[in-house]
């Protein structure tokens, strides 16, 4: 039997070394070619070898290289080569991680990356977690858990019951909150718009001293890594507020949370383990394949009892069933790669992926503000803002270093202010490609000043 394995092996190393010369962003002749896909389905069987080439032939160049060490879109990591050799592995596996029976392999490799996660990350031993697809899925099943808790505490069994006629539940979000955070609100019949917004700071922390009165039917979600900022909420101020009120605090740390691994930047998480529940993804700075995120919450039993799939299974047994802890009953084994990553990395590794990323994210901010540009937010993480100008101007001048290809940068809105993101979560970024993609950017960043002004003479 030939299982393609050897010859794909070949095709995707062939794929991740053209990362090292290719441009970033697909070009329009590759993006042209997906339409070669709009076939019929087809009446009879091909081989695999031809499925396979034609997998490699088109998709290859229709994909962003967000794989490569010049991305800085968006929070997006690359794969570390040992995550992703997991993954081949774990996907011959092709194991149900579900339950202990289905993968006695995948549930170990849970638990162990479990708990050395709750040891770096600093949260408390003897916390659950559920390994799922993404922030939004962690943050999801961590405020079901929040409002399983709540609601149980006045005898509301919401799991049973629904939230027809239940007791009010009170969300406090900052008013930078996360659109995925919202949206597990949504999917929770909590409402995205019942929540009370509380106003944030220049780097948009939310303001403790702008908290509304809490209560013990409060759920107050607070925000580790501002997607654009980078910028931690005020954790202790907002926590200490909270608990003495009976509130739960739930933290969205999708990528902020892995400062905690490293020692320089720990500060900035400081008090965020005594929060009630965390979401955090594993797919932006651990880089890991996708999709992988995970939750933790305090106390695991509120974590069960709101993910179980029925009163019966409410008793917790020997084993740690991981469906228990995750919306999803079958699914891939997605611990394997957060597993190899921890195992390869080690503490001292993690913690020079999460300062090395943030200390290129400092030089860009440096090279950029010595180039007269300004930088919009304090570079405490890996996130940096930067106008070019006026918001035309900068628009403009992305749009150019994204049809350039050295690198890849996308846009946001920053307090009214259209702002160029560079978000260094990758691995694979070296001293070097922060040079050349530095270069590029003001290279461009000139070409585009001088168009608009010989555009302003013209008119
Ligand atoms: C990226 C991010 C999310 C959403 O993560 P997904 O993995 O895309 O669901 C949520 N919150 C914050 C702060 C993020 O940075």
């Amino acid at each position: 039997m030939d299982y393609q394995l050897t010859s794909v092996a070949e095709l995707a190393t062939r794929y991740l070394h053209t990362l090292e010369t290719r441009k970033v962003a697909p070009t329009s002749e590759a993006l042209q070619n997906l339409s070669r896909l709009d076939e019929p389905f087809p009446d009879f069987s091909t081989d695999a070898n031809t499925v396979i080439s034609l997998l490699d032939e088109i998709g290859s160049p229709a994909t962003l290289a967000s794989a490569g060490p010049c991305f800085f879109g968006f929070v997006v990591g690359g794969s570390l080569p040992v995550a992703l050799a997991a993954n081949w592995l774990a996907g011959a596996w092709d194991q149900n991680a579900g339950l202990v029976s289905l993968s006695p392999i995948a549930a170990k490799l849970e638990e162990v990356a479990m708990r050395w996660l709750i040891d770096v990350l600093q949260l408390p031993a003897g916390c659950g977690a559920g390994f799922v697809t993404c922030a939004t899925q962690a943050n999801f099943s961590g405020l079901a858990a929040a409002r399983h808790a709540l609601l149980a505490r006045q005898g509301w069994n919401v799991e049973a019951q629904g939230l027809f006629g239940a007791p009010p539940i009170t969300v406090v979000v900052g008013d930078e909150v996360h659109v995925s955070v919202l949206k597990a609100l949504t999917l929770l019949g909590m409402g995205r718009e019942r929540v009370v917004r509380v106003p944030v700071d220049g780097q948009g922390r939310m303001r403790a001293d702008a908290l509304p009165p809490l209560d013990s039917n409060t759920i107050v979600c607070i925000q580790a890594g501002n997607v654009n900022t980078g910028a931690v909420d005020p954790a202790s101020e907002i926590i200490s507020q909270a608990k003495a009120a009976g509130a739960w605090v739930h933290v969205d740390g999708a990528f902020g949370l892995w400062a905690a691994a490293a020692s320089e930047r720990a500060y900035l998480v400081k008090e965020v383990g005594s929060a009630d529940s965390w979401a955090i993804d594993a797919h932006k700075w651990l880089n890991v394949p996708y999709d992988s995120g995970i939750v933790f919450v305090r106390d695991p039993k509120h974590l069960h009892t709101a993910m179980a799939v029925s009163a019966a299974y409410l008793v917790q047994g020997e084993t740690r069933d991981p469906t228990h802890y995750t919306p999803d009953f079958s699914r891939r084994a997605r611990g394997v790669e957060v597993w190899a990553a921890l195992r390869s990395l080690g503490r001292e590794g993690l913690a020079h992926l999460v300062e090395r990323t943030c200390r290129h994210a400092a030089r860009f901010a440096e090279g950029l503000h010595e180039a007269g540009y300004e930088v919009l937010n304090e570079v405490v993480l890996n996130q940096v803002l930067i106008s070019f100008g006026d918001d035309e101007m900068t628009r403009r001048v992305i749009t150019a270093i994204q049809e350039d290809g050295t690198c890849w940068c996308g846009g946001t809105v920053w307090q009214g202010k259209t702002a160029m993101r560079i978000s260094v979560s990758s691995w694979a970024t070296t001293g070097e490609d922060v040079e050349k993609s530095l270069e590029a950017m003001i290279r461009i960043a000139a070409q585009v000043r001088d168009q608009l002004k010989t555009e302003a003479g013209t008119k």
